[in-house]
């Protein structure tokens, strides 16, 4: 398996957003946002993206360098339209004026329409957080076939839907849920159909809407649904994410024309946490809130009670420490996306395996 340091990752992600044409401070932006992916263990959202990106870029549905549209900027209310631009900067952008429009007035409310693929929402989340801010984050799919399959559908009618909230925790790391509304992301489907293995049960339906753990049908051809999380409650917030990224926010919806690509819009929610109290008293209150939680007995089978954003925090230590493994059929993938931009497969063997140092992973995020 080619295993690569989170700095040789960044190098090659580099060369290959520089070779799409975006400017320096989106390459950094999104080399950054796809390599935390995945040191957070979220490889579905990290550099195995980039096939997807070029192909996107190739067909004209994602734009570098784009200038997105801001549509109201009204007080504590912003809307801005990125016009398919490239997700991460646009959403890096997005949320850092929601975050001045939050300290200026106490709280913003974001929405984000039709941006390319976004990624990762906890990095926005994460933010956020570090600004002293509150996040929640609504977030749609669209422009793309329907891959879930809403509670009682035997087919599927909305996208993955991602929900995040993020608060600072005392310790300085936030309490951070960041997850797809499908039992898992379809990006996982996508990295299990690599490697070759099964999904976990519970997860997909084959096209008479029966049980499958094959995702190939699923990621090759199209065929069957993710199902929701969690029963009709997962599906009730994935409903939730859809109206409220695409009826409120403005953003594209599930079920209208799409042209194959990949857009995300957002409703967010940002709230300044020094305009509703003292932010210190706020973080040790999260602090006694998992501490308690963390106080119970482990279930039968449990080593370590984890809260949310745990996983990920572990997962980055040690995938900094370790090194960021990518299946071959992944890399050969990126690889294949790279030459169809010039780049040959030794150069970005060299930039991968290189002792590249100099990067500050999440800088951008502060
Ligand atoms: P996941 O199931 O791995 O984790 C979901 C949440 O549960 C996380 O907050 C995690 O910290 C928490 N968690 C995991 N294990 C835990 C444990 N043992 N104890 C306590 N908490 C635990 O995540 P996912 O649903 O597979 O989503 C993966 C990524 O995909 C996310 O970053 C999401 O934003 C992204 N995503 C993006 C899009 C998009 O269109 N841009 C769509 C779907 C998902």
């Amino acid at each position: 398996m080619p295993r690569f340091t989170a700095h040789g990752l960044h190098a090659a992600t580099k060369l290959i957003v520089t070779a799409m044409g975006s400017n320096g401070p989106e390459v950094e932006e999104v080399a950054d946002h796809l390599v935390r992916a995945n040191l957070a263990g979220h490889d579905s959202h990290g550099v195995g993206m980039l096939p997807a990106y070029v192909r996107l870029l190739q067909a004209g549905l994602l734009v570098p360098n784009q200038t997105p549209e801001t549509v109201l900027d009204a007080g504590a209310l912003l809307v801005i339209d990125a016009r398919r631009g490239y997700g991460q900067r646009m959403t890096g952008n997005a949320v850092r004026a929601a975050i001045a429009h939050a300290r200026a007035h106490g709280a913003c409310i974001l929405a984000f329409r039709n941006s390319a693929h976004i990624g990762r929402i906890g990095t926005y989340g994460e933010m956020a957080a570090r600004a002293g801010m509150a996040f929640i984050g609504y977030v749609n799919v669209s422009d793309h076939h329907d891959v879930q399959a809403p509670f009682g559908c035997g087919q599927p009618r909305l996208g993955t839907n991602p929900f995040c909230t993020a608060v600072p925790g005392p310790d300085g790391n936030p309490v951070l849920l960041d997850m797809a509304t499908t039992t898992i992301a379809a990006g996982k489907a996508r990295v299990a159909h690599n490697k070759g293995v099964a999904v976990p049960p519970g997860a997909l339906i084959d096209a008479e809407g029966q049980p499958t753990t094959d995702p190939t049908p699923f990621i090759r051809d199209h065929i069957g649904a993710l199902l929701s999380f969690g029963g009709h409650k997962g599906s009730g917030l994935a409903v939730m994410c859809e109206i409220m990224a695409g009826a409120v926010a403005g953003g594209q919806r599930a079920g209208e024309p799409e042209k194959g690509g990949i857009l995300n819009s957002m409703l967010a929610v940002v709230i300044d946490l020094a305009r509703l109290g003292d932010p210190a008293a706020i973080a040790r209150a999260v602090g006694e809130t998992t501490a308690h939680i963390r106080s119970a007995r482990p279930a039968p089978g449990v080593s370590a009670i984890l809260l949310p954003g745990e996983p990920e925090r572990r997962a980055a230590a040690e995938r900094m420490d370790q090194g960021i493994t990518i299946d071959p059929q992944s890399w050969a993938d990126i690889t294949e996306a790279a030459g169809k931009l010039g780049l040959s497969a030794a150069a970005l063997e060299a930039a991968a395996s290189s002792n590249a140092t100099g990067w500050v992973p999440g800088r951008l995020a502060e």
